[in-house]
């Protein structure tokens, strides 16, 4: 299949779209980024790569770095971490409060800030050297090892992080944080700094379009079976309170992040990020979505 002409047919009619997304300033680091910028990286396994616009260019990957930290998690401590959290769709914001206080501290599922910051907790707990370990992981993943985080954007979003700081102390008044609340959400906002461009984050979800397995080293990350429920989890939660909107438009499992972020995979098949700044009132890409919507619609590949 012509990715490659597919990309820049659909850019050519997006270009035109009003678009109404605003960049996330809630975290001011991020509000300096050029909200025109547009890119889009298509990996498959059979290790051929689709390049449209700013896809070498790295960005702030923010939740989208949630899907490494619990396949790092889940590989660890496999169906107990469902003693933490659940696995169902919030239906409400990524920061939301509401939900936890009636659940009584245990967060619908590991995608919303509050799942994340358990499987964080849980990481401190299991690993040495969490943050290096988790940089380490996607070193391996990607073949890349300067993929680094952004000490300024973690730093801008403690000074900035009221809510995430209220989710991490209900919880721990529930007991579902056992180590001390600073060193969880230093983890938690460092991996939500980490910077990747759209050919790296393609490449690097790779594994769950391959049952588990890193087509381009043959490593085994996850079961065929984990990889299959880690994939149902990004088609359920991977979008917020968009889930549903994304399942319907675009048909793919994935995640996306307020940097603008937006990887998804078809199993068997690629991975595919895409990269535009300027979100929708969800916090997911405006242009990322459409995007993705319309790769689907074309290319007629989509789970469902
Ligand atoms: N770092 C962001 C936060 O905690 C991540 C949110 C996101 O990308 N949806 O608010």
């Amino acid at each position: 299949m012509n990715y490659q002409k597919i990309f820049s047919n659909i850019y050519s009619n997006l270009k035109n779209e009003s678009d109404t997304g605003q960049v996330a300033d809630y975290i001011p680091e991020l509000s300096y980024v050029n909200p025109n910028q547009f890119g889009v990286h298509l990996a498959t396994i059979d290790k051929q790569g689709f390049a449209f616009g700013d896809a070498e260019k790295r960005f702030s990957i923010q939740s989208i770095g949630k899907v490494f930290s619990f396949v790092m998690a889940y590989a660890r401590v496999k169906s107990d971490i469902w003693k933490r959290m659940d696995l169902e769709p919030a239906g409400t914001p990524f920061n939301s409060l509401v939900q936890l206080e009636y659940d009584q501290g245990i967060p619908r599922n590991p995608f919303i800030n509050a799942g994340a910051i358990v499987v964080c907790d849980i990481l401190i707990s299991e690993l040495q050297s969490p943050k290096e370990e988790i940089l380490s992981f996607i070193h391996s993943l990607s073949e890349n090892n300067d993929i680094q985080y952004n000490p300024q954007v973690a730093n801008s979003e403690k000074q900035t992080g009221f809510r995430n700081y209220a989710l991490v102390n209900l919880m721990k008044s529930f007991g579902n944080i056992k180590n001390d609340i600073e060193s969880v959400m230093n983890l938690y906002f460092d991996i939500c700094s980490i910077e990747m461009s759209c050919r790296e984050l393609s490449e690097t979800f790779l594994f769950l379009a391959n049952h588990g397995v890193v087509p381009h080293s043959g490593e085994r990350i996850l079961s065929p079976s984990r990889t299959k429920r880690t994939n149902a989890l990004m088609q359920t939660c991977g979008f917020y309170d968009e889930a549903g909107q994304f399942a319907y438009k675009v048909g793919l499992p994935g995640k996306s992040g307020v940097g603008g972020g937006i990887v998804a995979i078809l199993p068997e098949r690629y991975a595919i990020a895409v990269w535009s700044p300027r979100l929708n009132r969800k916090g997911n890409s405006h242009k990322g979505m459409l995007f993705l919507e319309e790769f689907t619609t074309q290319t007629k590949l989509s789970i469902f």
